[in-house]
């Protein structure tokens, strides 16, 4: 079951929200995707497409409608609360707009919060903590507070963190937008270094065109409705 190659597999999944009157707003539409360690996957598409809504699922915060969610090997619509909520501790590192660090605590103690809600002791965390620090370009900073860092560096943080409990899954969703265009192409690079050294499955939204390139595969994303790139002909 565990350490498969393919990190995430969703079939024909369709996700509905309650539209307050009655109705539904069909975010997405019969979406299957697959995502594979150590290759980045762009997601583009047009606000309100349904990018962030497939993160959702994909991290099993949301249960779809219809259809399933398979996270390294695990069927989640088969887990309670207990085994999603393990699931996502183990295999799952997630990276946001916002990076929603802990004002009051350093870098490197925002590494080892995460690690303690897993039940890890301080000693080995705090060994791990400075050295993804020092993975993510923040070797000098480990004592720094969220005030005391960049955007940018801030985000690395946020990449660290995400990195601490070993997932096999990666979701990044629009990790740039705050940020100016040189901290944006850093930010995209270490994404595509981390993917390859910790050989996470890498799911990067984004609607900045500019950096799908650096993604293996891209899916774009229209009205809830997943396109995949046309097979290459190979002769
Ligand atoms: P994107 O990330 O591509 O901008 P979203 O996944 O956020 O798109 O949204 C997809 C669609 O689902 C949009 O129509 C949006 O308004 C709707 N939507 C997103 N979240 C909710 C929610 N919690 N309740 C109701 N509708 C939502
Ligand atoms: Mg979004």
């Amino acid at each position: 079951m565990n350490n498969t190659t393919t990190a995430l597999v969703l079939k024909d999944v369709t996700l509905e929200y309650p539209d307050g009157q009655n109705n539904t707003v069909r975010a997405l539409d019969n979406v299957s995707l697959s995502a594979v360690r150590g290759t980045v996957t762009g997601l583009a598409g047009p606000s309100g497409s349904g990018k962030s809504s497939l993160l959702a699922v994909a991290a099993t915060l949301i249960p779809p409608t219809s259809g399933t969610v398979e996270v390294n090997g695990s069927d989640v619509g088969g887990l309670d609360d207990t085994g999603r909520a393990r699931l996502r501790r183990e295999e799952i590192g997630i990276v946001f707009q916002q990076p929603n660090l802990l004002p009051s605590l350093t870098a490197v103690e925002q590494l080892v919060a995460v690690a303690h809600l897993r039940g890890e002791s301080t000693g080995p965390a705090a060994e791990r903590a400075a050295e993804l620090l020092g993975i993510v370009g923040l070797g000098g900073q480990a004592s720094q507070r969220p005030h005391q860092l960049s955007g940018g560096q801030r985000q690395r943080v946020n990449i660290a963190r995400a990195l601490m409990g070993n997932p096999s899954l990666l979701l990044v969703d629009e990790p740039t937008a705050a940020l100016d265009h040189e901290r944006s192409a850093s930010i995209m690079k270490l994404l595509r270094e981390v993917t390859e050294e910790f050989k996470v499955a890498t799911i990067l939204v984004t609607h900045d065109v500019e950096f799908l390139p650096l993604a293996d595969v891209v899916v774009r994303m229209r009205d809830g409705v997943l396109t995949h790139p046309a097979p290459v002909d190979t002769p």
